[in-house]
């Protein structure tokens, strides 16, 4: 059984990562797609919003799922017997702020991470954009999934 988290703050979560989950389906059995949640870090959504959206989304998917978890991601990953974390790859930015992590993952706790590269037509998308956005009133139909142009 091959069991992936995908972990980030989907605050909230866009077409981007809609794109990389819908390209990691057939890679796994399981996908768990967990919100980390920091107490210092101020979200546009809360918590029940943002797992709400994911909800919505893959409502009829059977291999995905949606919790929320506290601290290393690694330590999730074995709470939940789970053996790969799954990230999405947008530039060369995330690509080095992504390799250091997952290379220390790696190292403390033996945790392989899986990146998927976006497709041309989202990897312009970001969370804090789409934010943005909608800060100033803006239409983000394009960039989110629609449980969040909804709300
Ligand atoms: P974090 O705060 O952990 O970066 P995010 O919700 O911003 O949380 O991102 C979660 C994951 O989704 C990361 O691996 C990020 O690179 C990926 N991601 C975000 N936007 C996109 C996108 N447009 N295309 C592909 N991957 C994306």
């Amino acid at each position: 059984m091959k069991k992936a988290v995908f972990p980030g703050s989907f605050d909230p979560i866009t077409l981007g990562h809609v794109d990389i989950i819908n390209r990691a389906l057939p890679l796994f059995d399981e996908i768990t797609i967990a919100i980390g949640t920091n107490a210092a870090k101020k979200y546009m959504f809360s918590l029940e919003e943002r797992i709400s959206f994911i909800k919505e989304t893959f409502q009829n998917q059977p291999k995905i799922s949606v919790t929320s978890y506290q601290g290393l991601t690694i330590n999730y990953c074995k709470e939940n017997n789970i053996d790969f974390i799954l990230r999405g790859l947008r530039n060369p930015a995330d690509f080095e702020f992504e390799k250091a992590i997952a290379q220390t993952n790696r190292k403390l706790a033996g945790i392989e991470t899986v990146f998927l590269l976006t497709g041309a037509d989202t990897s312009f998308i970001s969370s804090s954009i789409v934010r943005d956005i909608l800060r100033h009133n803006g239409d983000v139909s394009s960039l989110v999934p629609p449980a969040v142009v909804k709300k």
